[in-house]
């Protein structure tokens, strides 16, 4: 038995979502995903694209980020891990430091519950930025 047409055709947008999400460490919105999947399938369409990303989200396989202002920004690193985003650049790093697994022990202790999972977001300055900064200061001087 063969599967419906449109069956592979959606399987095969969100393998392409999730290839173009997984070869990239920069957290993208979804419009950046949108451009990327439109080399190999130029007829997908952003609201396809919305589509897919929510259905991965759902299914656990990718990580919606969202910062108050601006864009959701999407990451297939589906395991907890913790972010550092630049106030000046927007850019969300991921750290490398170890999870506090004993936390979400606690907090569930305090809530006579289970956690899940939990998120930890870091906000300053990168490094990129702050040497730009002294670049510009530096000049001025
Ligand atoms: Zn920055
Ligand atoms: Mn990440």
């Amino acid at each position: 038995m063969t599967k419906p047409r449109g069956f592979v055709r959606k399987t095969k947008q969100r393998g392409a979502i999730l290839r173009v999400l997984r070869n990239t460490d920069t957290h993208p919105t979804a419009d950046w995903i949108y451009q990327e999947v439109r080399k190999e399938m130029p007829n997908v369409s952003l609201g396809t694209i919305y589509r897919n990303l929510k259905t991965l989200v759902e299914m656990g396989e990718v990580q919606e980020l969202s910062y108050g202002s601006g864009h959701t920004r999407y990451d297939a690193k589906s395991h907890t891990h913790y972010h550092f985003v630049c106030d000046e650049c927007g850019r969300i790093e991921d750290l490398d430091i170890p999870c506090m697994q004993d936390l979400n022990r606690e907090v569930g202790k305090e809530v006579q519950g289970h956690v899940r999972e939990h998120r930890l977001e870091f906000y300053g300055v990168c490094g990129e930025c702050i040497a730009e900064q002294n670049r510009k200061t530096g000049s001025v001087s």
